[in-house]
């Protein structure tokens, strides 16, 4: 199998699993040995976590993963600054687990606005410092786009919400772990299966200070932010996988960015397309193609059959036919939204996979455009509307 889906999730490394098979199994607030080892387990974590990213360990604060963490921050901040204002602005760009819970939080009576992007998807400051208006209490934009992988202006933006006193919320799940990251926000998502940890555990780094009310009451854990009984062995895996990445972060980037070089290089020699993103402020591992006249997700079927894993937007929006919000924000019309596929790679992609989706991938975008419906053939009609995924 050629896993080039290393954006939707990652193999575990080794390090890590290593790490998890030794993790001790009990529950960290009980007061015996046991339970006291599984505490120092899960606080040693949290200070590994903290102090490669240039955090205090005190708002570190474990999750389930980066939708919770961005549910948190979202909701979190919101309910604990309901006094201040009750306006929210997001990027267009951001996963849905930020989007979803800004609209959510407008049926609560909250106002929430959308800064927009350029063509690349970067946020246009300028349009998001306008939309600043008196009673905006959080910002949220992501550090960088798991569709197109495209960076945001993080510093530039954080500095913006201090000087106007509103809180600066960064969804870094695709971005910590692949390239130098700090927690410089007031609050940040980062995830351990985007960096070759275990699923399940994620966080949400709050800075000492920030307001943020729990979604979740019960146990008082997590600095009674978050209760419930810590995920002891992933979160353990998550530490030792952060570790590992940050060991060898600059190699790893460096080879990663190679190897999409070659992939991109490799597959223009036999079949055009057009690359999405922003063209140098863009993570290494992500690579989007718009291959024109061809569909998308047949693309990503035919590939599956061969064997390559990679996806036709961000997994999570791929079960259903909206065409992708990124795609659609960055001004890209339905058909070439329609015809855009993501391959992402990862700390153990290898040269080898590299040259196979290289053989591969032409044959079958030049078959698939052969057979492709008039709307999506360049100067066809447009396409009927779907109805749904067959
Ligand atoms: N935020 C970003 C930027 C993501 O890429 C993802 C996953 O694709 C998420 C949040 C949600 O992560 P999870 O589904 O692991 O909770």
């Amino acid at each position: 199998m050629i896993y080039l889906d290393n954006a939707s999730t990652t193999r575990i490394r080794p390090e890590a699993r290593a790490a998890m098979a030794s993790a001790p199994f009990a529950n960290p607030s009980s007061i015996h040995a046991a339970g006291r080892a599984a505490r120092k387990a899960v606080e040693d974590a949290r200070e590994t976590i903290a102090d490669l990213y240039g955090g205090d360990p005190k708002g570190l604060t474990f999750t389930s993963g980066a939708t919770e963490a961005d549910n948190l921050a979202l909701f979190g901040a919101a309910e604990a600054l309901r006094a201040k204002g009750n306006r929210i602005v997001v990027s267009s760009v951001e996963h849905p687990a930020v989007l979803e819970a800004a609209e959510r939080l407008v049926k609560g009576g909250f106002e929430t606005a959308l800064a927009p992007v350029d063509s690349d998807g970067r946020v246009i400051l300028a349009a998001l410092e306008k939309l600043l208006t008196p009673g905006t209490i959080l910002v949220s934009v992501m550090a960088a786009n798991n569709e197109v992988g495209t960076l945001q202006p993080v510093a530039e933006i954080a500095e913006v919400c201090r000087s106007r006193k509103v809180l600066f919320h960064t969804d870094a799940a695709q971005a910590a772990g692949k390239i130098a990251f700090k927690l410089g926000a007031d609050l940040v998502t980062i995830s351990s299966h985007k960096m070759h940890g275990p699923r399940g555990a994620g966080a949400l780094y709050v800075k000492p200070g920030t307001p943020i009310a729990p979604l979740q009451v019960g146990g008082g854990q997590e600095f009674e932010r978050r209760a419930g009984t810590e995920a002891v062995e992933s979160i353990v895996g998550f530490a030792a996988a952060a570790r590992s990445m940050a060991s060898d972060l600059k190699e790893s980037a460096a080879r990663i960015e190679r190897l999409r070089t070659r992939l991109e290089a490799g597959m223009r020699a036999s079949t055009s397309f057009k690359v999405q993103g922003h063209p140098k402020e863009r993570l290494p591992h992500i690579l989007s193609v718009a291959f024109e006249g061809c569909d998308g997700e047949a693309v990503v079927i035919a590939l599956d059959a061969q064997g390559v894993c990679v996806s036709s937007g961000s997994a999570c929006a791929s079960q259903s036919m909206v065409p992708s919000h990124v795609l659609t924000a960055m001004g890209r019309s339905p058909e070439e939204t329609r015809s855009t596929v993501r391959f992402s790679l990862g700390w153990d992609t290898t040269e080898a996979d590299i040259d196979a989706a290289v053989a591969l991938v032409p044959p079958v975008v030049k078959r698939l455009r052969s057979i492709a419906p008039a709307g999506l053939r360049p100067g066809g009609a447009a396409p009927a509307a779907q109805a749904g995924r067959p």
